[in-house]
């Protein structure tokens, strides 16, 4: 991941070096490198346009500095925009002040949601919670023994809606709304204080599946709605994670497959198109693969 876009950057950053103060010319010449870097990460093109724009007003604008040299002086301004972009400070879960906390996931099947719902169950009970996994995905034929199998790595309970055989849950019916319901519920009375509730995702977005994940969130109001997205996904990155914040109102993005050779654009727009932080990086197939999001990290990282 990033690794392109960073030695494009870095690249870009030495041709700075030695310049004891920049022309407007060496600042457009820079800001359009980026630029093409930027896009060549596939990059949204609106995100990029802005960025773009900040880098070179406030490079113009930057005030000769004793401390930094002008190379030093754009890297920090561009460490500043990326981390703003990458949705600021670190974001946490907001617990709820009474009863469980309730999250929800939601996204594109595929996207790493039943792999992040193991994740965030062992991350969280390691913390001290005590987590339920609740398996309101009735789409996917074998997404409730998945569910089963991921809480049985994590060593969390799964409340799913036939606590038959595997055979019985193969074939899964009845209402996911009811079943999240009912999942909330079981927690409450075993006394659980965080609730995941896993829901159905489509390979593509669709108004069947995105009103049913609405009348999940009309119905369990969670106190956090986690869109889980492949970082893979490249430019519909942003067009998915439009429709899902119109479609649930997502409270927080997870970055899943940030181990695979993305290029990064998606991190990098989907926060900012939709204004909302990212909260967790998943990174591989591993239940421990699974980080809290740092967006001054993940800057450095890029300029590393
Ligand atoms: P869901 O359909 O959204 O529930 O997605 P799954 O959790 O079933 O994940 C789809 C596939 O991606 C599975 O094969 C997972 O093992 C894999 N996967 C999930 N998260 C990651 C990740 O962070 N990195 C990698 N490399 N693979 C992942």
């Amino acid at each position: 991941m990033f690794n392109s876009l960073s030695d494009r950057l870095t690249a870009t950053f030495k041709n700075l070096r030695g310049k004891g103060r920049l022309s407007e010319a060496d600042v457009d010449a820079t800001v359009r490198e980026i630029r093409r870097a930027l896009l060549d990460a596939d990059v949204a093109v609106p995100v990029v346009r802005e960025f773009a724009g900040r880098i070179r007003e406030r490079a113009l604008g930057a005030e000769v500095s004793a401390a930094l040299n002008p190379s030093q002086q754009i890297v920090k301004i561009v460490n500043e925009e990326l981390v703003e972009i990458l949705g600021g400070e670190t974001r946490r879960i907001r617990l709820a002040k009474t009863g469980p906390t309730i999250i929800m996931l939601a996204g594109l099947q595929g996207a790493g949601k039943t792999t992040l719902a193991g994740k965030l169950a062992k991350w969280m009970k390691a913390q001290g919670h005590s987590p339920i996994l609740v398996a309101a995905d009735l789409q996917r034929p074998n997404a409730v023994t998945q569910l089963q199998v991921v809480g049985g790595r994590a060593g969390v309970p799964v409340f799913a809606p036939h606590p038959g055989t595997t055979s019985d849950l193969e074939t899964p019916t009845g209402d996911p709304v009811a079943v999240a319901k009912s999942g909330v519920e079981e927690a409450r009375q075993k006394l659980h204080d965080v609730v995941i509730v896993d829901t159905a995702g489509r390979l593509g977005v669709d108004a069947e599946m995105m009103d049913q994940a609405r009348r999940i969130r009309q119905a369990i109001i969670p106190n956090e709605v986690l869109f889980v997205i492949d970082s893979m996904i490249g430019q519909d990155a942003v067009n998915t994670a439009l429709a899902f914040d119109e479609g649930v109102n997502f409270t927080g993005i997870v970055l899943s497959k940030l181990d695979g050779d993305a290029r990064g654009g998606a991190a990098l727009s989907v926060s900012s198109v939709t204004g909302k932080p990212v909260m967790f990086a998943s990174t591989g197939e591993n239940l421990d693969d699974f980080e809290l999001f740092h967006p001054d990290r993940m800057a450095s990282r890029i300029l590393d």
